[in-house]
This record gives C-alpha cells, structure tokens and sequence, in this order.
C-alpha cells in the first residue's frame, strides 16, 4: 500500500511555468536536474521516479521545484513514477544536511538513503494454485491428496501444497498442467509479529523507574530534545530506554536504535525479545538482499515499528519517526570513515530535529563531545549512578610492569596468572583483553634488522599463525611467511615481535593446559551467527578464559565472568590523537564493565608501564568526572574539539610528488584566502603517518577554527579553486576521528 505523507504538497503547474521538477540522481552528483512532469502524472516532493539520463533510465527522487535555467522545452520528460512510498520530507531534508555539512555530494548521500535498489520495483504479485474447473482424468492417491489439501482454501505455493499433502513438488506441477490446478494469487505472508509494548518485562528498580518516566514523558510530549543516558556499566540502560521505545510503539510512531557494532546484536536481540515479545527489524551490511528490501520496504509502508541498526539506519525512509537511541554513543565506530565521511551520532542528532523526535544517547563513558553539550544547557542527562541489583562495580588495580614484569617471550605478568589460576579454580571465567589481532605485529629479520613491511601501505605486516600468512591490517595485502628474509637472505631468521591475541592464547594454553579458552576477534567472529554462538558458549560455561579485542568489550553480560586482565594498558595512548587518553579511558572502562555483573563481585589488572598516567589513576580510583574535567580543560585550553572545530583535507595520489605538490597549492589557496587575521589556521600539508595506503601516497592538512566558526564555506571555496590533476583526489573530513 502506497501511504501518501501528509505534508507533501503535490507540484503542480502554473498557467505561466510548464510543469517541471528538480530531481535528485543517487550518483556522485550534488545537482539536482530539472525533469518536466507529463500530463497525466502527479508527483510530489520524495516521489520515486524514472528520468533517462543519456543512453540510459535511472532512478531518482523528485526534490522540489525545477531549478530552472534550462529551456522547458529542451528538458526530457520523467519516464514513469515508481508505486512505492515517498522518500519522508525528514530523510530529504537529513540528505541535505548532511551533504551539506560533510561537503560530499548530495548524491552520494541519497545513494545511502536508496541503497536497496530492489525495495524501490514494485513487488512481484506472488502465485500459487487454487482448484481449476477440470477434473484430472487420471485420479491417482497422491493426486487426490492434493485436491483435497486445496479444498475451500486460498491459493497454495507448489512448495507448500506438495508439504500439506505430502507428495512431490511434480504431482503438483503435473495437475497444474493438466488444467485441474490453476493460478491464483498468493495472499501476503503474514508479516512477523510486531513487538508488544505491553508485554510484560522486568520491574525496574526505582532509580531506573525515574529515568524511564522522564523519557517517556518526553517521547509522548514529541518534539524535539536530547538525553544522555548516563550510567555506569550494569545500571540497566538498555531496560530504561526500552520504556521509551514502548512509549513510542504506544504512540503508533517509530523508533531506531543504532549501536556500534553488529556483534553486539545477539545478546541484545534477546533481550528485546523479553521485553517485547518479539524481535527488532535489523539493519547492518552483513544481511542479504532479500531481508534488506523487506526490512526498507516494511520501514516506508510504517509496518516495522523497532529496527536496530548499525549506522547505515540513519538513512532508512521513517515515516514516522518518534525516537532514536543511539547506544554507546561515544564508539568511534558511528564516524564512517569512507565514502561519505559522517558521524552517525551527530547525524542521528540532526535527524531527530528534523522528525522533531526525541533523541536518547546512552553510555556509561560519554564522549567530551556529548558532555559539553550536556554542560552548554544543549542536552539534557539522566544518571543510574548504581549497578542493578546485588551487582558492585568492580575493583581496578594496575600491575607494574617495571616492578613485576612478565618471563622473557611472555605477556603475562605473575599477578595476572596468579589471579587467573584463582578464577579458574573458583570455576569462574576470564577475560584477557588485547586490541591486537593476529600472532604477533611486527617481524624482524635478527640477522640483518629488516622488517616485514606492506608493499601498499606505510604499516608493519602482522603475523596471522592460525591462517600462516602475514597480512596489512590496511588494505588486506597477504604473503606467507618466507623462510629466508627477503632483505638479507638469512635462513630462519625471521622471528615475531610483540603479542597478539594468537600468541597469548599460546601462552595461556601453555600455563593452563586444563582451561577451554576462545578467541574473539574480528577474524574469528565475522558473522552475528558466529558471535551468538561463541555467547552461547560463554554463557553454557564451555569457556574459561575469553581472550578478545575491542569487539569484547562492549554490551555483553556473562554472570560468572569475574577476571578481566587488560594485557596492555597502555597500547592506545601512543601516537597523536588528540583523543587518545580519552578513547583509551572509554575502551578501558567499558572491558572492566564487563567483570562482576552479577552476584560475584569482578576484579581488573591492568598491565601497565605507567600507572600514575591520569587514564590509570582515574580508572583505578573511579574517578571518571574529574578525569574528564581535566581532559576536557586541555582541550579547552588548545580550542580543540568539542571546544573548537577541525576538518582534515587528506591528499591522495598515486606518486609522491603529485601528492605533495596538490597538497602545497591547496595550503596555498588556502592562507592566501585567509590572511593574516583569520581565526581560522591551516596546519600542514606534512605527510600522513599513513603516508602510503593502498598504493596511494598521502599528505594532510588540517584546518583549525574557532567554534562559532563555519569551516564549509571556506572548504568549499579553496576546494573550487584547485585545478585537479589527473589521479589525484582530495577527501573532505570534517570532525576527524583518525589522524592516519
Ligand atoms: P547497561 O546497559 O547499563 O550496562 P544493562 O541494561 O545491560 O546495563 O543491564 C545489565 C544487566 O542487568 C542485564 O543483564 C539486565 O538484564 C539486568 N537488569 C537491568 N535492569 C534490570 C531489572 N530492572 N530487572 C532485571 N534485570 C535487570
Ligand atoms: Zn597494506
């Protein structure tokens, strides 16, 4: 069913204008070009139409009226309007914005919004039989069985008629084509059921009843507002904004939730289930074609009321949006790091301003970015300052590693195997976090120094036992192992640098023969499939130490995990992101939130070298606000965000000296503009320290401002000045979250 949306006014021609519209193409494209509109046809604003661009017919979405400066007469006729819903005037208007704000085309956003190119076909009335006039000639038991399966009932797939009369698919057939079985439409499937916000969920405790009050309040009042959920790791945000999204339901509008990552789905799902009675529509690149055109199209007709998604969501046709959650909101995993370069979070803030919806940020380690926004007076902030039920928060102590360092070849420190024999014995699980894929991250030839380099990119190549290949976390460049190094010729010199979680589990294994470990790492868990059934694994006790990267930390809830040993501390605070002790303080809290969760009080070692760095100290002493108080008076203090704006202009060419001198007459335009008195700096052009990817060499600037300051205009000026060179491009990221 077609719903027209309420708001959207139908164009139509005036006795002076022929009727024309602008209309928006999903390619590379910021314009939108000017069809006229048939007689005969209607369409409005977001409509899906058929235009001919060239040789060929493409899609399109009606965008307002015609821009004009092209002769009506000289302008082609839209082809046909597509019988699917209209692109909803807030996702139009998303589209804009977020072109507008990321300078990348307005195209190449649309292309977000319609990339399930099925969902946009009119669907395919589906047949099946029904009983025709003639009788079989030849009436054997199995035909028989299938006549009576049909009796007084609607159309049948052949598939189901031959399950219901147990025959083969071929009687059926055959009786079709003898004329005693004729074509007849399918009814729908039965859609699945939808979640019921009356279904009976858990009691909440009192602190928990307060939040969900007020953001329930909020999303029936409707309009626009942000909370940030605050509450420390167990407090049951995700119980709290449940409440909300059963308000929603109860209000007949929609609700998104985005989460960082796909893996986090399982366990989540299930929960939903027990809340609602039934499962979220879900929404992430894994799925196949066939649930991503259902899943659109169920989201435009307004039949799927919950979907939770990863951050491509944002851009589904909601037509009646009435909250989004953003969950975990401070995941560097929201900012989408190619094609266009977006913040999910700060687009999902758009977005419910532009659906005058309520918007939810849950974390219980809130971005600098979220909290200044909270201390401007911008958003609001409820607090579960409290682990939910018997749960305590767990203890965090650092082990010195100048004082108590590991044997020689180990990563474990003696306290840590002390605690882990401990756990184990208690018939407890472990946890041993390390945000280093693979075996080892460097290999080094001991005869002459040399390192195994990328071929494509500036990056050490990382040992991969399990699959014997040595491979680049960048561009995904693969070689085995040689025998002999590749600079000097020495025979079996070649020896692993550093650990990986490979080689812990090496050594684990070797401390603890006894113990059932599991990794999880992107390389082990690809699949949400994969990731609920290491879960079940957990959770049925089959595991006693989980060795994991980051896609460990976040969400997950094993009652009998007590030991988190975090194997380097210290990993994410080298190099120079400006956001490194804050990222490494949130990863940190969220892999010790996940000891204790239940009635047995969790414990953390840190492994570190510097356990007086305020990231340990605040870990240690839980003293989150002040840690954040100090980072963000640093930030302050150098009008760095959220305190000031930066945008990242990366050069990219396939030599070195295109690169550099692309990047050098971009500066140049750029502070000839500016002058002297500019608040706004340009930094740079200097070499990224990712200076060759993927075969590409690179060179960045970074732009500086003020925060009242608007940095597109500019952009987009020095941007239109530079002549391009053939193979050279030049990538806009604004509001960078990597400094690669
Ligand atoms: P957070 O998201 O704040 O880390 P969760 O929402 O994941 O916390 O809750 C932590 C655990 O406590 C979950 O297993 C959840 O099911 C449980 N929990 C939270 N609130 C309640 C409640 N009111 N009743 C029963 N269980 C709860
Ligand atoms: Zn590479």
């Amino acid at each position: 069913m077609v719903e027209p949306h309420a708001t959207a006014p139908t164009l139509t021609a005036t006795a002076a204008e022929p009727h024309s519209v602008s209309v928006l193409l999903p390619l590379a494209l910021d314009v939108a070009y000017d069809y006229r509109v048939p007689e005969g046809i209607e369409v409005a604003p977001g409509a899906i139409v058929e235009v001919p661009l060239g040789q060929r017919q493409v899609i399109g979405v009606v965008w307002g009226t015609a821009e004009g400066g092209i002769a009506p007469a000289r302008l082609k006729d839209i082809a046909a309007v597509r019988a699917v819903p209209r692109l909803p005037a807030s996702l139009r208007a998303l589209i804009d914005w977020v072109a507008d704000y990321t300078l990348a085309s307005r195209g190449a956003v649309l292309r977000m919004a319609l990339s399930v190119p099925d969902a946009l076909e009119p669907p395919a009335p589906r047949l099946g039989y029904v009983l025709g006039a003639t009788p079989p000639s030849k009436l054997t038991p199995s035909r028989a069985r299938v006549l009576a399966a049909l009796n007084d009932k609607p159309a049948m797939s052949a598939v189901d008629l031959a399950r219901e009369a147990s025959v083969g698919v071929a009687v059926v057939k055959s009786l079709a084509k003898s004329g005693a079985l004729i074509e007849g439409p399918l009814q729908r499937p039965k859609p699945p059921p939808a979640p019921d916000p009356d279904h009976p969920g858990p009691t909440l405790s009192p602190d928990q009843i307060e939040a969900s009050n007020d953001l329930v309040t909020k999303v029936r009042e409707g309009g626009f507002s942000v909370t940030l959920l605050d509450g420390v790791t167990g407090s049951g945000k995700t119980e709290v904004y449940f409440e909300a999204i059963a308000a929603a339901l109860r209000a007949g509008k929609q609700a998104l939730v985005l989460v960082p990552e796909i893996a986090l789905t399982p366990q989540w799902r299930e929960r939903f289930r027990a809340r609602f009675g039934a499962a979220p529509a879900e929404w992430h690149s894994e799925l196949g074609s066939k649930i991503r055109r259902e899943t659109w199209r169920g989201v435009a007709a307004g039949d799927i009321a919950v979907v939770v998604g990863a951050r491509s969501a944002l851009f589904l046709p909601f037509p009646r949006l009435g909250l989004i959650v953003v969950d975990e909101e401070h995941e560097s995993a929201f900012k989408q790091e190619d094609g266009v370069i977006y913040q999910a979070r700060d687009m999902a803030v758009v977005r419910a301003r532009l659906a005058a919806a309520p918007i939810v940020l849950s974390s219980a380690t809130p971005s600098l970015e979220t909290l200044a926004n909270v201390e401007a007076g911008r958003y609001r902030r409820l607090d579960l300052p409290e682990r939910h039920g018997e749960a305590e928060l767990p203890t965090i102590a650092a082990i010195d590693m100048r004082r108590e360092a590991p044997p020689r070849g180990a990563w474990l420190a003696p306290p840590l195997r002390q605690a882990l024999s401990e756990t184990f014995a208690a018939g407890e699980q472990a946890l041993l976090f390390l945000n280093r894929r693979g075996y080892a991250p460097l290999t080094l030839c001991r005869a002459c120094g040399h390192r195994m380099n990328c071929p494509n990119c500036t990056s050490w190549l990382v040992e991969h036992r399990f699959a014997a290949r040595l491979s680049c976390h960048h561009c995904g460049f693969a070689t085995a192992l040689p025998e002999t190094c590749p600079s000097c010729g020495a025979l079996g010199r070649l020896a692993a640098c550093g650990p990986g979680v490979e080689r812990l589990a090496e050594e684990v294994a070797t401390l603890f023969p006894e113990a059932r470990l599991a990794l999880a790492t992107s390389d082990s868990i690809a699949t949400p499939a994969e990731a609920a059934a290491l879960i079940e694994r957990i959770q049925s006790r089959d595991v006693d130490v989980l060795i994991g990267t980051q896609i460990v930390a976040k969400g997950h809830h094993f009652p009998l995990l007590t030991l988190v040993g975090v194997v380097d501390a210290d990993l994410g605070l080298a190099g120079g992101d400006l956001r490194a002790a804050e990222r490494t303080f949130q990863l940190l809290q969220q892999v010790a939130g996940r000891a204790g969760r239940a009635d047995r009080r969790g414990r953390v070692l840190l492994q570190t070298y510097m356990p007086e760095h305020p990231v340990m100290a605040a870990l240690i002493s839980g003293e989150r606000d002040r840690f954040l108080a100090e980072e963000a008076a640093q930030r302050r203090a150098h009008n760095l965000p959220p305190f000031g704006r930066l945008a990242a202009l990366i050069v990219s060419a396939r030599t070195e000296r295109d690169a550099a001198e692309t990047a050098r007459t971009l500066a140049r335009i750029a502070r000839r503009e500016l002058g002297a008195n500019s608040s706004i700096e340009v930094l740079g052009p200097a070499p990224a320290p990712l200076a060759l990817l993927r075969g590409r060499h690179r060179q960045r600037l970074l732009v500086k401002a003020p925060k009242d300051a608007r940095l597109q205009p500019p952009l987009r000026r020095w941007l239109a000045a530079m002549k391009r060179k053939a193979g050279v491009a030049i990538q806009v990221d604004v509001d960078p979250y990597s400094f690669l």
